[in-house]
């Protein structure tokens, strides 16, 4: 019997695994210098929360969930998207005034498999509570885009804003006749759509119909108005070119005013949107809670390895050979790797000529051979020299 990774699930191995473990670091380092520390929340929730929180009505919650009842009979959901559970965390430790944090993990969505469209895929994200103002929208807008430039990822930065309480009402009152009058020219599944969740119709309706569709911006109340103003004044001054976009709305029910998407220049079709966020000011109070603003973005590891140009250097930076057995050669490895160095070595009691095709294999650019006296041979290139061990490393860093 042989068993495969279920259906939708990848195995990431090395080497592709080191392009991976590059673009996590490259998050920890960012998401941190931005001042969102890390937030390791469970991958399962109550079926009630996502329900809630990401809307009832969304494709996300009725159709791709993993739903399934434990032992004591909860009905519990493999996490499809970190914000939920995010601001349930923010809750239960009393609602801060202002909160941030990121989070890095897998999230499973029972969807049809394709490229780009995984049922374990995996996101970065980081979510910002309890501040309304513009400048936190554009704070969390730039860590995207800078963390994707930085990834190597080419992108284009589309928004909207979808107003608020004061706003939304005539706008979707509108919308719905708008889509009323188009109904005969519709195919059933989008009929449906429009009587559950209207919105969607703009970002996946016929084009013609949704151009021509109400538009948002005609529609924001004073507040809205100003507050989107001020988002794309402050994008402009600090120079992150986006277009504005009146068909983006999100898949997600829990945006409010500023919704933005970055599209990746490297991927085609439907799947080519590598992350996207909103503000959410809504959610905390949905979900029980004292209301509080928030926002955040999620972005998609998957589509970022998929078009990266990163080209993470392998950690192993000398491979150890010894000739008088693995013992010496792990002595000498630990020495090394205390010293900060990266080091392998192969740990079975093999020849020397075995040894050292592992090390060409690996491409290593350092050999260290060891042979049970105070000096090693380090070799580099067509380079050799004699050396104690203990001056290796120095050696390394000064002449590499
Ligand atoms: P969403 O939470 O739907 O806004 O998705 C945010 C990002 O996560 C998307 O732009 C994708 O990069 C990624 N993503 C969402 N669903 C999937 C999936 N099924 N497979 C792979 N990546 C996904």
């Amino acid at each position: 019997m042989s068993f495969q990774p279920p259906k939708g699930t990848d195995d990431i191995l090395p080497p592709e695994s080191r392009l991976w473990r590059r673009i996590l670091t490259l998050w920890e380092e960012m998401s941190g210098r931005y001042g969102y520390p890390l937030m390791l929340l469970p991958v399962f929730e109550a079926t009630e929360l996502f329900a809630r929180g990401v809307g009832e009505t969304t494709e996300v919650v009725t159709k791709h969930v993993y739903a399934f009842s434990d032992k004591s009979g909860r009905s519990l959901t493999l996490r499809p998207e970190g914000t939920a559970g995010a601001v349930r965390a923010y809750l239960n430790r009393g609602g801060q005034a202002v909160w941030k944090g990121a989070y890095s993990g897998p999230m499973f969505r029972y969807e049809q498999p394709q490229a780009g469209r995984r049922r374990q895929f995996y996101q970065v994200g980081v979510e910002y509570m309890g501040v309304s103002s513009p400048e936190a929208d554009v704070e969390v807008i730039e860590l995207g885009w800078r963390y994707l430039a930085a990834a190597g990822v080419e992108v284009e930065l589309r928004l909207n804003s979808l107003g608020d309480d004061a706003c939304r009402p005539r706008y979707l009152a509108d919308l719905r006749r708008f889509l009323d009058e188009q109904r005969t020219q519709l195919p059933d599944s989008m009929v449906s759509l429009i009587a559950t969740n209207p919105l969607r119709f703009l970002d996946s309706g016929p084009e013609a119909i949704a151009e021509a569709a109400p538009r948002f911006e005609d529609y924001w109340c004073g507040p809205c108005g100003d507050h989107h103003r001020a988002v794309l004044g402050a994008l402009e001054g600090i120079g992150i070119p986006y277009t504005s976009d009146h068909t983006l709305v999100r898949g997600l029910d829990y945006y409010t005013r500023t919704a933005w998407e970055y599209i990746g220049l490297g991927l085609r079709g439907a799947q080519n949107a590598v992350g996207g966020g909103g503000r959410y000011d809504d959610l905390a109070k949905t979900l029980g809670g004292k209301p509080a603003p928030g926002l955040g973005f999620a972005l998609g590891l998957d589509r970022i390895a998929a078009v990266s140009t990163l080209d993470p250097e392998d950690e192993i930076k000398v491979f150890v050979v010894s000739e008088t057995g693995p013992t010496e050669a792990l002595y000498a490895a630990t020495q090394l790797r205390a010293e900060g160095v990266g080091v392998d070595f192969d740990a079975a009691a093999r020849s020397v000529k075995a040894q050292l095709r592992t090390a060409g294999r690996r491409g290593v650019p350092h050999l260290v051979v060891v042979r049970g006296d105070d000096l090693v041979e380090v070799r580099r290139g067509g380079e050799q020299k004699q050396m104690p061990l203990r001056e290796v490393a120095s050696w390394i860093r000064e002449s590499s």
